[in-house]
């Protein structure tokens, strides 16, 4: 088998090299595929690149392009079962959860299918009669699209469908952790018809496969989802061309939870927000701000609760969340808790890995809560994307927006409140790309999504996320063109 998908054929690593991808969820081998080197990714942009300049793609109407996108939400609807089984078995998530994120997938091709032939530009009054001035849309050209292993599928589709749809030419660098859900939409890319050279696979590391889309000058737009310092290397190495850059990167979300809340959803909400997928979400609700006066009944709810929560592998029908993604991924995660307890953060529960046999051959590790964390503590400040919350305390309302805002940054955040004044007063105060008012997790196609400050650069989703992906450029016409005498001489 060939896995990297390059101009139209399924192609091998120039090099030979394979890479075995295996279960977090119980270390089983799922199977082995390409692992792709600089090379390969290089013939990959001059395949882009070719497309994009050569082929019929940019020109293609926006209406058949949108159509292209309705037939790959069709064919993903075909393939659901197959499609969430692969990436259950790449991420150890629950089979329940990877099928939500499969249908998730399809609202995205079927929103952006549906807004391509939108918005075709507009005409500019210039109080001039005989000028006629448009402004147009259009593609950017060749895209590197990188992503990253917690919802595989679903952070490619917000990239690649987006990109299709404004009439660009990709090469795509999925995790390598997770490659078998990229993988599948390149065939149903190729079964919907895509031309030749418009969508490119290539698999394997970042630094290897992934670093030329960020050098090679042929790339005019790379679009990163992933942790802050991977984004931070690609932005000033992107910066030698002035490629246009997107970045969709960490957070570390405030939780705020006000006194009048109602406490039973809020609880309820807030151990979905930081426990779901054991943590691994960019928005998790992980760092909880909680009013001091309902501090201790609230929390010994959370710690009790949480105590119970139950782990196993994708296809346990009993399971309530699965395995961190690797044996590297669990070991920051314990390095991250055991700093947060030396800075003075009280364990009130979790911190270890399970000691169930049945659960000793994946990456697993239990819910933990921190208590009495404060700003200071790295652990309120950094990212863990674990299964670890940290819990502080708030006096009153302009309080719980400092330390809300006090971080680099500001991906999302909620607040829960009865106070539907104090509800708005704070969101307009969170400096972060989202905020949810009673609720946790929820986003819809039609609305953008992206971070304030170093949670990342531009939008995905929504309307700015198609712009994302279109240049802008303005047509001046002069319809009745007449000698000016500007220089009389
Ligand atoms: P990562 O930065 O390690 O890797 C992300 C991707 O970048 C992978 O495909 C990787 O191979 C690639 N990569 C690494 N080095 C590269 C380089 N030099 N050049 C090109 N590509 C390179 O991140 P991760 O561990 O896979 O993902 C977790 C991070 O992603 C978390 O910080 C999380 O918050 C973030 N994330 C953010 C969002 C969002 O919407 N803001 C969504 C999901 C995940």
């Amino acid at each position: 088998m060939a896995e990297l998908y390059i101009d139209g054929q399924w192609v091998s690593a120039q090099d030979g090299g394979r890479r075995e991808i295996r279960c977090p969820a119980d270390g089983e081998l799922v199977g082995a595929v390409d692992e792709a080197g600089a090379d390969d990714c290089v013939a990959a942009i001059a395949a882009a690149d070719h497309a994009f300049r050569d082929g019929p793609w940019p020109g293609t109407a926006a209406r058949e392009r949108g159509d292209l996108l309705l037939r790959v939400a069709g064919l993903l609807e075909r393939d659901v079962d197959v499609v969430a089984r692969m990436e259950s078995l790449d991420t150890g998530k629950r089979l329940v959860e990877s099928e939500y994120d499969v249908a998730d997938v399809v609202s995205v091709f079927r929103h952006y299918g549906h807004v391509a032939a939108e918005e075709a530009g507009r005409v500019v009054d210039t109080g001039n009669p005989d000028v006629v001035s448009r402004v147009v849309h259009e593609p950017i050209g060749v895209c590197g699209l990188i992503t990253p292993w917690n919802y595989p599928l679903l952070q490619v589709s917000w990239k690649v469908a987006p990109c299709l749809a404004a009439g660009n030419t990709f090469v795509l660098k999925p995790s390598e952790l997770t490659p078998h859900s990229a993988i599948h939409l390149m065939r149903l890319l190729d079964e919907a018809g895509l031309p030749a050279g418009v969508g490119n696979l290539v698999l394997g590391t970042g630094p290897e496969a992934g670093a030329p889309l960020s050098s090679d000058p042929r790339v005019d737009l790379v679009s990163f989802t992933g942790g802050l310092e991977t984004g931070r290397t690609i932005m000033a190495t992107a910066s030698r061309t002035v490629k246009k850059v997107a970045l969709e990167l960490g957070g570390k979300n405030p939780n705020i939870v006000f006194a009048d809340a109602d406490l039973e959803v809020a609880l309820d909400f807030a151990l979905t927000a930081v426990f779901l997928h054991s943590g691994q979400v960019c928005s998790a609700g992980a760092r909880l701000l909680v009013e001091e006066s309902i501090h201790d009944g609230f929390v010994d709810a959370i710690v009790d609760r949480a105590g119970r929560i139950r782990l196993g592998g994708p296809f346990d029908d009993k399971a309530e969340t699965g395995p961190l993604t690797s044996a590297r991924h669990r070991d920051k995660v314990e390095a991250y808790v055991a700093a947060g307890i030396a800075e003075g953060a009280v364990l009130r529960c979790g911190g270890a890995r399970p000691d169930d046999p049945a659960l000793a051959d994946g990456y697993y590790y239990l819910p933990t809560v921190l208590d009495r964390c404060t700003s200071e503590m790295s652990v309120t400040q950094d990212e863990s994307f674990g299964p670890v919350l940290t819990v502080e305390t708030f006096r009153d309302e302009d309080e719980a927006v400092a330390i809300a805002n006090d971080s680099i940054y500001g991906l999302a955040g909620a607040v829960w409140t009865q106070d539907a004044g104090r509800a708005q007063r704070v969101a307009g105060r969170l400096r972060m790309g989202t905020v949810w008012i009673n609720d946790y997790h929820p986003y819809v196609p039609q609305a953008e999504w992206g971070g304030y400050k170093q949670s990342g650069i531009g939008r995905e989703l929504g309307t700015a996320g198609l712009d994302e992906y279109r240049e802008t450029k303005h047509v001046w016409h002069n319809i009745r063109p007449a000698v000016q005498h500007w220089f009389d001489g």
